[in-house]
């Protein structure tokens, strides 16, 4: 599978590209989808009664359907598009709280959220009076279980959790966690921004409650991603945004909400990017996500074993990632040193801490790291460049 010629800014340079869990590069065929949606039928959604308006309308449910069977999501199930995976993170937190918390209770998060699944469940739990319960990792990355299974008590409102984490590309146990959650009858929100584009995700089989996506790191556009729940939680929930198309009447006394999911999309949607980002499902489709999922695995191992190699190197998650994603140091090169050191040899990627400060306080790494991420277009030859280039680093001591 060499898909770089897909990829215009890949096809174009030379350039190792491992910087895909921040964002991923967009194959031709989303950029024409959107260019096509542009020049043939821009018009606004849910509003026009001429043709274009039809047609952009249909073209903005497909990608809605599209979104929908991608991620395995059937009849009890929703999708609300929203700006990213950060909206729709918050977007859940503020409804879900408004609708089902009461002070007094608690939510349960791990220590290796990233900040959008953290932070917004800490600031609303103080303003709404409940506990943020944070449950640590162990020496493997994932979360303790058994530290897991005595918090969630009656009080529980719900567990969020990363399905991979954008640090270490550790796979939590989600279904462990939704089995022990479910169990004590408390829903569980999974972040999926980091799983969705390396792994088959089928939200009805893993029964998560809700599900969180960015399609800009789906090799989709940027600007549009989506929430993915059950309707049976939705359907209760409070609407937190306001305006346009979000309600069925209007009077000066009283608003009558739409039904789902207008209810949930206040205002003009990102219809383009919603249109671009059902093409790159479907084109991430046609590639097979059983065949990415394989390939990137084989890579990930690759990647540890010859970064692992280099004289220098330090892995503070010592095993094999479970996606592809790698964070290593190379002392005494700051993480930041070695990033521009490696841009200058070609090499795209990330460091500091990757907008995971309590993880990295936690693990003693005031720096952050240097996180390698692999996407659909790395190829072993761009192992083998970063590795060069880290060797001519570390040669400089
Ligand atoms: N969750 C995880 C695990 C992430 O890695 C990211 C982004 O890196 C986000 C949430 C937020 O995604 P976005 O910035 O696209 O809203």
């Amino acid at each position: 599978m060499n898909l770089r010629q897909e990829f215009p800014l890949l096809a174009q340079t030379n350039l190792t590209y491992l910087d895909s869990a921040a964002t991923t590069q967009k194959p031709q065929t989303v950029l024409d989808e959107m260019d096509r949606a542009y020049r043939l039928c821009n018009a606004n959604v849910h509003r026009s009664p001429h043709s274009l308006g039809r047609e952009m309308t249909r073209r903005y449910e497909a990608a809605r359907a599209e979104v929908a069977a991608f991620f395995g999501a059937g009849e009890g199930y929703q999708v609300v598009f929203t700006s990213g995976a950060t909206d729709a993170l918050n977007l859940a937190a503020r409804s879900f709280l408004e609708g089902f918390g009461r002070p007094g209770q608690q939510v349960i998060v791990l220590l290796s959220e990233h900040h959008s699944n953290f932070v917004p469940w800490q600031q609303l739990c103080r303003r709404q009076g409940m506990a943020l319960r944070v449950i640590p990792a162990g020496e493997d990355g994932r979360p303790d279980l058994e530290q897991l299974g005595k918090a969630l008590t009656k009080k529980t409102c719900i567990v969020a959790a990363a399905h991979v984490t954008n640090t270490f590309g550790v796979e939590n146990p989600v279904e462990e966690i939704i089995r022990l959650a479910h169990a004590q009858g408390v829903p569980v929100l999974l972040d999926g921004a980091q799983a969705a584009a390396h792994q088959p995700v089928d939200v009805q089989a893993l029964g998560c409650d809700f599900y969180c996506v960015s399609s800009h790191k789906l090799y989709g556009p940027t600007g549009i991603g989506a929430l993915i729940a059950r309707k049976q939680w939705l359907e209760s929930m409070p609407p937190v945004a306001f305006g346009g198309e979000m309600v069925e009447r209007v009077a000066v006394e009283e608003t009558r909400f739409a039904p789902l999911p207008a209810r949930f999309e206040a205002g003009t949607p990102n219809f383009i990017g919603a249109v671009g980002f059902a093409r790159a499902l479907g084109w991430l489709e046609e590639q097979g996500m059983e065949q990415v999922a394989r390939r990137e695995q084989a890579l990930t191992r690759l990647l540890w074993e010859e970064v692992r190699r280099i004289p220098g190197v330090v892995l503070p998650l010592e095993r094999c990632p479970d996606a592809g994603i790698l964070s290593f140091l190379l002392p005494p090169f700051s993480p930041y040193d070695v990033a521009l050191l490696l841009d200058q040899q070609g090499v795209a990627l990330r460091e500091g801490l990757h907008c995971a400060h309590p993880l990295m306080q936690a693990m003693g790494l005031p720096q952050g790291t240097i996180r390698a991420s692999l996407g659909i277009y790395n190829s072993e030859e761009d192992i083998e460049r970063l590795c060069a280039a880290l060797r001519r680093i570390a040669s400089i001591l």
